[in-house]
């Protein structure tokens, strides 16, 4: 069954909606909101849009909701990215120890599975919409709101009013904080760092998506079209206190890979210090609501979660789906907000728990024990827990 297209309203519920954070779930929700036919601004805390990010993984369940909300986003990104085919294992001397087909998505579940780079799919969305609709260097720092509106404000602009705000500000949510107050995100005991490259090594043929497995540590290795690989490499450690600088972050990276075989440390010797992202893996607890009166949240904001499963963005673009669902349904908002949460709160909720749960398999030894803890977590077999996931149909 092809779930319901995004379909322009006759009488839309509110006026203005306002969203906070341009990354991919405000962006996914504002071309949704747009297309109903409501006024949508996003405000932006960076200055400008520049090439950031790693290489992310999209999966049918994300793609097929952005499908609904606007074909075209689709086709582009099919496009930018690369579509994976097959996944290979390798050790850490960068030797192949088995390969396995992943061409079973688009039978399965009608999508493929397509690696691309985080900046140039915040590009495809943001051609989506018309250029005043992004106000950048806009910090949200409070809002307030009546029974007649919300008023926002920001560190170094005026403040603007909206019949609706959506928080899509990610993990440090600034909305969370004041809707919600629970305090900084969960450090899950492991270190990331990642950076995209133009590589002409072959490493990675084409169609191929890298695990390499190592001890308690690893790494992704992610074709991003156009000769760019995206490495993530991963490891187990007690703080997450940040390197001082650039260089610092670097030999920190090749000091971890010291007994890695060449064709992978070269990967990272030739990135240069500064395109070298480094960051602690965290998430949150599970909410049991995302909004209050004219206030939601959505994407990392509303369900910041471990990558393990790679659905942050994927469930950030269910969300948006969904949201705007509800508000081409509802006869008011408080009806339309209560609908969103019902329908997303206990998927993400068990998104989130399995997420967190992959997150220590992957360092375990004992593979099954973590796998049969998993399945005692959902009473989901691994299988089952894949298919409910990427088959993702929302009336369901
Ligand atoms: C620069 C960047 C690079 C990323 N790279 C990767 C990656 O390589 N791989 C991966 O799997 N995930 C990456 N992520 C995370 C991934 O995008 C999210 O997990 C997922 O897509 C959910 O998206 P989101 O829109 O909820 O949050 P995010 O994508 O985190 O977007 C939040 C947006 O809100 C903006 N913002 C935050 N606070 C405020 C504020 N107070 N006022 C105004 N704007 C604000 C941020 O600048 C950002 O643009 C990245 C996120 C960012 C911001």
């Amino acid at each position: 069954m092809k779930i319901p297209q995004i379909e322009k309203l006759s009488k839309p519920l509110i006026e203005k909606v306002a969203i906070i954070g341009a990354g991919l779930g405000g962006l996914a929700v504002a071309v949704a909101l747009r297309k109903l036919g409501y006024d949508v601004q996003v405000y932006e805390k960076a200055q400008d849009f520049r090439p950031v990010g790693g290489g992310l993984g999209l999966m049918p369940n994300g793609l097929n909701c952005l499908n609904a909300i606007e074909p075209e986003i689709v086709k582009n990104i099919r496009n930018s990215g690369c579509e994976v085919n097959t996944s290979i294992l390798k050790n850490t001397q960068g030797e192949t120890i088995r390969t396995n087909p992943a061409t079973r998505y688009q039978d399965k579940y009608g999508q493929p599975l397509v690696t691309i780079w985080w900046w140039h799919l915040q590009q495809v969305l943001v051609s989506q919409l018309p250029d005043d609709v992004i106000h950048l260097n806009h910090r949200c720092i409070d809002f307030k709101q009546d029974d007649s509106g919300v008023e926002i404000y920001f560190d170094a602009a005026q403040k603007v009013n909206a019949d609706l705000l959506i928080g899509a500000d990610g993990i440090n949510s600034a909305i969370r904080e004041v809707l919600i107050a629970d305090g900084k995100p969960r450090y899950l005991g492991s270190m990331s760092w990642r950076a995209v490259i133009q590589s002409n090594q072959d490493i990675l043929k084409p169609g191929e998506l890298g695990f390499v497995r190592g001890n308690k540590e690893f790494m992704y290795l992610l074709n991003v079209a156009d000769g760019y690989i995206s490495w993530l490499y991963r490891r187990l450690s007690s703080d997450c206190e940040l390197s001082q600088n650039v260089d610092l972050v670097k030999s920190r990276v090749l000091y971890q890979l010291a007994d890695w075989g060449e064709s992978l440390r070269s990967l990272v010797e030739a990135t240069p210090a500064e395109q070298i992202l480094e960051g602690p893996i965290c998430d949150r607890l599970p909410l049991n609501f995302w909004s209050q009166g004219r206030v939601a949240l959505l994407g990392d904001a509303a369900h910041p979660m471990a990558p393990a499963l790679g659905q942050g963005a994927n469930s950030a673009f269910e969300d948006a789906y969904e949201l705007a669902l509800c508000f081409s349904e509802a006869s008011s908002i408080q009806e339309a907000l209560a609908n969103y949460e019902q329908r997303r709160i206990p998927r993400t909720q068990l998104i989130q728990t399995r997420s967190a749960l992959g997150e220590m398999r992957y360092y375990e030894t004992d593979n099954e024990a973590a796998a049969r803890q998993m399945q005692e977590q959902s009473q989901m077999s691994s299988e089952e827990f894949q298919n409910w996931l990427l088959n993702y149909k929302p009336y369901e």
